[in-house]
C-alpha cells in the first residue's frame, strides 16, 4: 500500500508499505478521507517532540473495516467507521483521577500514519475511542472527530451563560470549531478575531456576531468597543503564538476566564501583570487532547447534527497530491483538506 512518511521537518515521502494485518482486537481500515490539522502542519514545519522522524503521517481519519483481529466485538468488515487516534490506559494516575487526556500511554501510543490508504488500529483505541460511521455523516466530516474533541474538553465544562460574551482569537479549524461549539452552548455574543480575510468571512457564516481583522484593527479596542468596555467573559486562544498568549490577559473582562489552546513552542515563557489575576481574578486555563468522554460527546454532537462541520472542509485531494496540499497550506489557504486515497 501507499503510505506518506514525513522523513525531516519540510520532507515528506510516499513509500510502499506492507498492508497491515490485524491482532488480536485490533483492526484495519481503509482510509476514505484523512484530513489535513494544524498540528501536522506544525509537524511539517519545524518538528513534533512526540513525532520522532522518520515517521508515519496524518492522524485524522475515517475509514472501511477491512479486516478485524480475533475477539474484536461490534466491528465487522466493511463498516464504515470513525474514531480518534489515541486511547489512555485507564489504569495510572492521572486516569483514576479522570485526567485521561494527562496519561503518558495516550501520547506515547498515538496512533499515526492516516496518509495512507490503510490503517491498523491497536487494542485499546479499537474498544475506547472507535465508533460506526452513520451513512448521513461524509467520512470527511467524520473525520473531524479528532479535532472537534479537543475543542470539546476546553469548552465543554465551561458554564457559559446567555448573557456571556465569548472572543475567539484565531480564524483556523479550532478557532471555527469554537464557534460551533460555543454556539451550541448558547453564548450570547461571539466575537472572532483572525488575520485571513475568507476565514473571518467564514466566521461570520458559522455564527460569529462580529469578527476582527487583526491586520486592519486593533484587537484591544475593538473588544473594548464590542463589550461596553468590560472585555469578554470568555477568551479562547486558539494560535499558539506567545504573544497572543500575553495579549489575551487583557482581552478578559474581570472574573473572566482565557482559555489557552494553541500550543507555544516547549520552553516558551510569557508574562503578564499580576494584578488582573488578583485584583480583577481573571482566571488563565490551559487544554490539552481529550478524554474518552469528550471523545463520545463529540461523536454525539456530529451524528446527533447539532453541529455542522463540513463548512470547514475546503477541499479533497488524491494521496498522491498531499506534497501540494501542504504547500496551500503553507500559503495560509484553506481551512481543513480531504485526502482520499
Ligand atoms: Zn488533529
Ligand atoms: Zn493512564
Amino acid at each position: 500500500m501507499k503510505s506518506y512518511f514525513l522523513v525531516e521537518p519540510g520532507r515528506m515521502e510516499l513509500r510502499e508499505t506492507p498492508v497491515p494485518e490485524p491482532e488480536d482486537g485490533e483492526i484495519v481500515i481503509k482510509i476514505e478521507a484523512a484530513m489535513t490539522c494544524g498540528t501536522d502542519l506544525k509537524a511539517f514545519r519545524r518538528g513534533h517532540p512526540k513525532m520522532p522522524m522518520p515517521t508515519p503521517f496524518g492522524h485524522e481519519f475515517s475509514g472501511i473495516i477491512a479486516d478485524a483481529g480475533k475477539s474484536v466485538n461490534g466491528y465487522r468488515e466493511g463498516d464504515p467507521v470513525m474514531g480518534v487516534h489515541t486511547a489512555p490506559c485507564g489504569d495510572c494516575y492521572y486516569c483514576r483521577r479522570e485526567l485521561e487526556n494527562l496519561c503518558a500511554v495516550t501520547m506515547d501510543t498515538m496512533l499515526l500514519g492516516a496518509y495512507a490508504e490503510y490503517i491498523k488500529v491497536p487494542r485499546r483505541v479499537a474498544q475506547i475511542n472507535t465508533f460506526h460511521k452513520p451513512d448521513f455523516l461524509s467520512f470527511e466530516e467524520a473525520a473531524i472527530l479528532e479535532p472537534l474533541a479537543c475543542v470539546v474538553h476546553g469548552m465543554e465544562p465551561l458554564q457559559i451563560r446567555n448573557d456571556d460574551t465569548v472572543l475567539i482569537v484565531g480564524s483556523g479549524a479550532i478557532g471555527l470549531m469554537h464557534i460551533l461549539l460555543a454556539r451550541c452552548k448558547g453564548a450570547h455574543k461571539i466575537i472572532v478575531a483572525g488575520k485571513h480575510w475568507q476565514r473571518l468571512k467564514l466566521a461570520a457564516e458559522l455564527g460569529a456576531d462580529q469578527v476582527i481583522d487583526a491586520t486592519q484593527q486593533d484587537t484591544l479596542e475593538m473588544v473594548l468597543e464590542l463589550t461596553r468596555g468590560y472585555g469578554a467573559n470568555w477568551v479562547f486562544e486558539c494560535t499558539g503564538r506567545p504573544q497572543v498568549w500575553e495579549q489575551t490577559v487583557s482581552l478578559v473582562s474581570k472574573g473572566g476566564r482565557v482559555i489557552l489552546f494553541g500550543g507555544c513552542p516547549s520552553g516558551t515563557t510569557i508574562s503578564f501583570d499580576s494584578g488582573r489575576l488578583h485584583y480583577d481574578q481573571i482566571s488563565l486555563t490551559g487544554t490539552f487532547h481529550f478524554t474518552p468522554r469528550d471523545v463520545t460527546k463529540a461523536y454525539k454532537l456530529l451524528i446527533e447534527k447539532q453541529i455542522d462541520v463540513s463548512k470547514l472542509i475546503s477541499g479533497k485531494f488524491p494521496l498522491t497530491k498531499l506534497c501540494d496540499v501542504f504547500g496551500l497550506l503553507l500559503k495560509g489557504e484553506g481551512i481543513k483538506y480531504a485526502i482520499r486515497p
